[in-house]
C-alpha cells in the first residue's frame, strides 16, 4: 500500500484553486480576513489560496491532534498549538485540507466562535461527505472526493507523502 496513484493532478488543484480564491475574494474585499490554517495538512492549501486571493489578509494556524497513528483515529481531539491573533470581531476564515468525519473542524469551529469574531466561516480543499459523522457547514469547497484515503498535496499518511504535488492514493506496489 506505499505506491502512490494520481486521482487529481496539480494543474486541476491549481485550477479550482484560482475558482475558489475568486470567490473568497468577492465576499471579503475590504474586510482585512484572517485566514486560519489547520495544521499541518492545509499550509500547501492556504499558502497558495492566500496567493491566489490577492487582497490584503493575515494567517495564522492552529495544531490540532486526534489521538492516534495511520489513517483511523479515535475522535477525540486536542488542541495543541492555539491562534495567537486576537479574533474578537474579526473575519475570520478556517482553512482545512480536507473534512472526513467532521470531528476535527467541529471541534475547531466551536472553539473560535465562543471567541466572537465578527464572522466565522470554513473553506475545504477536499471533502469526504460519504463518512460524516457530524454536520459541518462548508462555505467553500474543492473537490469532492470518494472514501478513500489520499495523500499529497499536503495531506500524509504518518508523515509521509506530503511533498507531492498531487492528489494521490495509495495502492500496493507491484
Ligand atoms: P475528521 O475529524 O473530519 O474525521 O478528520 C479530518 C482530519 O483527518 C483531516 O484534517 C486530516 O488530517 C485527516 N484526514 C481525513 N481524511 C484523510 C485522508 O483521506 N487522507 C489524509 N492524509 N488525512 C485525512
Ligand atoms: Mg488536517
Amino acid at each position: 500500500m506505499d505506491k502512490p496513484k494520481v486521482i487529481i493532478p496539480r494543474e486541476e488543484i491549481a485550477k479550482r484553486i484560482d475558482e475558489l480564491a475568486t470567490e473568497v475574494r468577492r465576499d471579503y474585499k475590504g474586510k482585512n480576513p484572517l485566514l486560519i490554517g489547520i495544521l499541518k495538512g492545509s499550509f500547501v492549501f492556504l499558502s497558495d489560496l492566500m496567493r491566489s486571493m490577492n487582497i490584503p489578509v493575515e494567517v495564522d494556524f492552529v495544531r490540532l491532534s486526534s489521538y492516534g497513528a495511520g489513517t483511523e483515529n479515535s475522535g477525540k481531539i486536542k488542541l495543541v498549538k492555539d491562534v495567537e491573533t486576537p479574533i474578537k470581531g474579526r473575519h475570520v476564515l478556517v482553512v482545512e485540507d480536507i473534512i472526513d468525519r467532521g470531528l476535527t473542524v467541529r471541534f475547531l469551529l466551536d472553539y473560535l466562535s465562543f471567541r466572537e469574531p465578527s464572522s466565522l466561516k470554513l473553506c475545504a480543499l477536499f471533502d469526504k461527505p460519504s463518512r460524516r459523522k457530524v454536520e459541518v457547514p462548508i462555505d467553500y469547497v474543492g473537490f469532492t472526493v470518494p472514501d478513500e484515503f489520499v495523500v499529497g498535496y499536503g495531506l500524509d499518511l504518518d508523515e509521509k507523502f506530503r511533498y507531492l504535488p498531487d492528489l494521490c492514493v495509495l495502492e500496493e506496489r507491484d
